[in-house]
């Protein structure tokens, strides 16, 4: 912590990124650093199909896309392609062949519907679109298509005599993928990237990582389960972070919930598993039998993980790390863990991931705050977004003089430089203008026994304005009742912090990286309040 400058700096050893002014993608990036000879792994394995592509086979189709790309479909630098399909193997050959041409890679959820699809389309207007015979069906009919299950699309993939004309310059702050968030406030919006967004955070992983000097694959080879669908932030990066690592990369195609993924894990001797909040509270209950023995670490981030899922992780695999790592849409990855000591801090998100420098901004008077104060996560670095896309006035709010990107998320320092997440500042309940934090409501009802899940979200209250109502998920089995988990949280907070309604719910819904669906439940607790 810089006293003079009130800015959090990275512990970490900074990382040299190329100099900006080299034009280059993500793609040529990510192959200069694969070894010589390529790892004689498999690069990526659908876990649906079994079906795995080698390095090798995984250029020359990046190559031959390409080049059919911009011969055949007419794709050059800057046009937009929307992408709208599960994990499959052709995948990650598309997106690295969209992004060494210098086009737009830009990946929705498969399960949008028609109108929240025609939504996206409007903010990125992609040029082309890439389905598969299933998602095609929803996507605007006036988006040119190309079916992935295709003969044509195959063609493409296999190359086979295409000239390869002379690549056109991309540079490192050229757009190379556009995501989709609603970001601190309001709508959903097209997040643009640059090319230099990933290049960083790759690079942080690169040199974080444990290698024999002559940048030979290891023993065990690192073999990374994503759990997180490839359209997500945290998804696609791992995927690219994974191949520009020369890492066999498990894709999870078919979804099919934890049980799917521990048997992938086992069924893959995986080394590490890249998991949302959900995933780990399941392994952490996880009953039956399990061999991950070469099971390293897990990856958790995406939403907040509660500290006694944390421990109760700990306790059920105590040969794993488990690493805790936060980052957003529009900010990259911001803090993670990295080594075992690191993992010791199960509250924590973990520290400043490499060049990224950070404030914590009391949001009321708007001044910088120093350790163990706590206030809204600014942030500046290489792995911060361009911006919002054509959307001037939530650039102008997302966005603070000098380059500080503001993430919405209400948290603080320790002495020893690690970040611990409150709250999200937008999720705020004022109740008679006393600011309650909802996590820390739903951290303690997850400590009752009982409870299975829990959310808590502001309920409109015509003294209060607002008061926070739980929903609550039982154990089965569990008969607990509204005034038992009312009672136990009135123990334990200031009395304005008290729970004043509870409803029962068989499921808390959530996003597929795992954030509750906040929306959702306030809707449900504005229809309860009226229809009293
Ligand atoms: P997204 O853009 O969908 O990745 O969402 C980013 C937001 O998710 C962040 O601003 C946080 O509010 C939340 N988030 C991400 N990772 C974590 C984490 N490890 N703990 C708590 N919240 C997180």
């Amino acid at each position: 912590f810089d006293a003079v400058s009130r800015t959090f700096h990275s512990l970490r050893l900074s990382v040299p990124l190329p100099a900006r002014d080299r034009p280059l993608s993500f793609t040529s990036y990510a192959i200069s650093l694969l070894p010589s000879p390529l790892p004689p792994l498999p690069a990526v394995v659908d876990a649906a199909t079994g079906d795995a592509i080698s390095f090798p086979d995984l250029l020359s189709q990046i190559h031959s896309l390409a080049a059919a790309l911009r011969t055949e479909a007419g794709l050059s630098k800057g046009h937009v392609a929307f992408i709208l399909c599960p994990a499959r193997l052709d995948v990650p050959p598309l997106y690295l062949a969209l992004l060494s041409l210098g086009a737009v890679v830009s990946a929705a959820n498969p399960a949008s519907t028609a109108a929240e699809l025609a939504r996206l389309v409007g903010l990125s207007k992609p040029r082309i679109a890439f389905a598969t015979s299933e998602t095609a069906a929803n996507l605007p009919g006036d988006v040119p298509t190309i079916l992935l299950d295709s003969p044509r699309f195959r063609s493409f993939l296999a190359g086979g005599g295409r000239e390869v004309l002379p690549e056109e310059e991309v540079g490192q702050m050229d757009v190379a993928v556009i995501q989709y968030s609603s970001g601190t406030t309001g709508m959903v919006k097209a997040a643009a990237l640059s090319h230099l967004n990933f290049i960083a955070m790759v690079a942080g992983f690169h040199a974080s990582r444990k290698l024999p000097a002559e940048r030979r694959w290891r023993e065990p080879p690192d073999v990374t389960v994503v759990g997180a669908p490839l359209f997500h932030s945290m998804g696609f990066f791992f995927l690219l972070k994974g191949i520009a690592l020369g890492e066999t990369t498990v894709v999870m195609g078919g979804g099919g919930g934890v049980r799917e993924m521990l048997r992938v894990a086992e069924k893959y001797r995986a080394t590490a598993l890249t998991a949302s909040p959900p995933v780990v509270v399941a392994m952490a209950r996880w009953e039956e039998k399990i061999d991950l023995a070469v099971l390293e670490y897990v990856t958790c981030g995406g939403a907040p993980l509660h500290e006694a899922a944390a421990r109760q992780f700990v306790s059920r695999f105590p040969g794993v790390e488990l690493r805790q790592g936060y980052g957003s849409t529009e900010g990259g990855g911001i803090a993670r863990m990295i080594d075992r000591e690191e993992c010791l801090h199960l509250r924590s998100v973990g520290r400043l991931t490499q060049n990224v420098e950070a404030k914590i901004v009391d949001s009321v008077t708007g001044e910088t705050l120093s350790i163990s104060q706590t206030g809204e996560l600014w942030i500046r670095g290489p792995s911060i977004m361009i911006g919002y896309v054509g959307d001037e006035k939530a650039n102008a709010s997302t966005f603070a003089p000098g380059g500080w990107l503001k993430t919405g998320d209400l948290c603080y320092f320790n002495q020893d430089g690690f970040l611990f997440i409150v709250d999200r500042l937008k999720e705020m309940i004022k109740y008679k203008a006393y600011q309650v934090p909802p996590a820390e409501l739903e951290h303690l009802l997850l400590s009752l026994p009982g409870v299975a899940d829990a959310a808590v979200v502001p309920c409109p209250h015509e003294e209060a304005g607002q008061i926070p109502m739980a929903f609550i998920v039982r154990q089965p089995g569990n008969d607990l009742k509204e005034s038992e988990i009312m009672d136990f949280i009135a123990k334990q907070v200031a009395p304005y912090k008290k729970i004043r309604k509870v409803v029962f719910t068989s499921s808390i819904p959530k996003t597929a990286s795992g954030k509750i669906l906040r929306r959702q439940l306030r809707n449900h607790a504005i229809y309860s309040s009226i229809s009293r």
